[in-house]
């Protein structure tokens, strides 16, 4: 597969390429070109020319691209899925629901745009009134891990063109396909070529050309927190306006009062699904002391009817780590926190089958008496490993969870609603779910706290970060008084 800029299937200036491959197999999938920094100069400025036709044209008319892509994409989403879950590895159902809600974020933007308003305000001094309106910033850069490599660049480019913006994508290196192909049928749906340009190659090549470059006006990034530190320094230079949505170890915390059936659901699917490899994911699970032991013993029996295998199969419940380092990184954790007294509660691992021996398969870890200093228990475990931890009540529960550098996603469970108040007041995340696992919604903002980032994505918020704010000031006719020296 070719890169895609000023709407058209490109090579990149050298003739170098890359492979894609399959995380359940190995196999290769497809290739892309090796872009570099001549190739993301010309996204940008394909992008540069494009945002004067597309930021000029009526909302009502950005409005219909965008719902007419949804409707495409909708049209289009089985081959899309089928790619998807090729080059990233989740399960098939998993990616139809993320191309699904790629379309979903572009038909939220849809009708959010044409509901933009202003207001003329008084001065308080009486002469006069000022406006204040909104303006698109420009050429926005739209980083993009592998995770969600399809619904992340719709929370990016959907309100971002919703706001008359145009895009420099810069996909992961491991899942570029589904994003071109998506970039493609958004032309398809009348976006002006250039509008939105996908250029493939390396994150410190690609990447740099879109934070030095002086056209330029925002850097949108899902990524790691040590990358999104990078992001920051690099766009320090030119004042890049900057979204950062970045890593996160969620705390779950089950009170004594709580639907077990469900928390035992929800633990599950928030923690394994994507193999664990989402921002907002269950990453550390507290238990009140009372309820621990029947907990846990519905949890092992729960996680041990999670089926691995290739993602293309329906009987697949959970496909594999996208990579093999991603991987390493796991079994890394799970051997420290082994070497410091954790006790495996559900034994994971690569799996024996000679069928899956070529991917880079994990079955469900969990992992009971974990040290609070273990990595996996400070850092953001990425893949399916879950520590869990008992606490006596709900002051140590959300003292432990706010314990850790990230402030993303977390979740109370609880049927008692001061309760689940009060700790969603306390507890130092971007999102509180109440007896709910992680799941994003359009209309809602979602973001992090400190280590995990700022800005929003998302609802009403996340138009907002896609403008800047011009002020006007008039002074009434006849109102304003005489500008003369001396000041007095
Ligand atoms: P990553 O930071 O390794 O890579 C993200 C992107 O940055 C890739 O496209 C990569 O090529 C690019 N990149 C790398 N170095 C760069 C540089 N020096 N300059 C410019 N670009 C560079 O992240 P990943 O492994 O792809 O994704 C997983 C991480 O993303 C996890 O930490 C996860 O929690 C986080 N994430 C956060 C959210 C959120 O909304 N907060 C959502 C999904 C994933």
């Amino acid at each position: 597969m070719k890169m895609f800029i000023q709407g058209e299937s490109v090579d990149a200036e050298g003739a170098a390429t890359f492979s894609v491959t399959n995380p359940a197999t190995g196999e290769v999938v497809d290739s892309v070109p090796k872009g570099g920094r001549e190739d993301a100069k010309k996204a940008i400025d394909a992008a540069s020319n494009a945002f004067r036709i597309w930021s000029e044209k009526p909302l009502i008319e950005r409005s219909r691209v965008l719902l007419k892509a949804a409707e495409i994409v909708r049209s289009e989403v089985e081959n899309l899925a089928t790619t998807l879950t090729l080059e990233q590895g989740k399960p098939l159902g998993e990616a139809r629901s993320e191309i699904n809600s790629f379309a979903n974020t572009c038909e939220y933007y849809a009708g959010l745009i044409g509901r933009e308003r202003g207001a003329q305000t008084p001065f308080s001094t009486g002469e006069g009134f000022f406006i204040v309106t909104k303006r698109p910033l420009g050429v926005v850069g739209a980083i993009l891990p592998w995770n969600f490599p399809v619904s992340l660049m719709g929370w990016k480019v959907a309100p971002g063109l919703a706001a008359g913006n145009t895009f420099v994508v810069k996909p992961a290196s491991t899942t570029p396909l589904t994003d071109i192909r998506v970039a493609s049928l958004l032309v398809k749906a009348g976006l002006p070529p250039g509008a939105v340009n996908v250029v493939t190659g390396p994150g410190g090549v690609v990447g740099d050309e879109l934070l030095e470059s002086r056209k330029i006006a925002k850097i949108a990034f899902t990524g790691e927190t040590a990358t999104g530190k990078r992001i920051m320094e690099g766009s320090a230079k030119s004042i890049k306006r900057l979204t950062l949505e970045l890593g996160g170890s969620d705390p779950m915390i089950v009170c004594d009062d709580a639907d077990l059936e469900l928390a035992v659901e929800g633990a599950a699917w928030g923690r394994f699904r994507n193999a664990g490899q989402s921002c907002t994911s269950v990453k550390r699970l507290f238990l009140f002391e009372n309820i621990a032991d029947v907990f846990i013993r519905r949890f092992v029996e729960k996680v041990k009817t999670i089926r691995v295998g290739n993602g293309l199969e329906r009987s697949t419940h959970m496909g594999p780590i996208h990579t093999s380092e991603q991987r390493e990184k796991v079994e890394t954790m799970v051997e420290e926190a082994k070497g410091r007294g954790a006790k495996e509660l559900v034994r994971g691992g690569r799996p024996p089958n000679q069928e899956l021996s070529r991917g880079n398969f994990h079955t469900p870890t969990v992992l009971g008496d974990v040290d609070y200093e273990a990595q996996i228990a400070r850092e953001e475990c990425f893949g399916p490993a879950l520590p869990i931890f008992i606490v006596r009540d709900l002051e140590e529960a959300i003292e432990r969870a706010n314990d850790t550098l990230y402030g993303l996603g977390s979740s109370v469970w609880t049927r008692n609603v001061e309760r689940a108040y009060h700790a969603a007041e306390r507890i130092e995340a971007g999102t509180t779910w109440v007896n709910s696992p992680p799941i994003a919604r359009a209309e809602v903002p979602f973001g992090g706290f400190k280590q995990s980032g700022f800005g929003r994505e998302l609802g009403i918020e996340g138009l907002d970060h896609y403008f800047e704010t011009k002020s006007i000031q008039v002074l009434e006719y006849g109102k304003g008084k005489k500008w003369a020296f001396p000041i007095n």
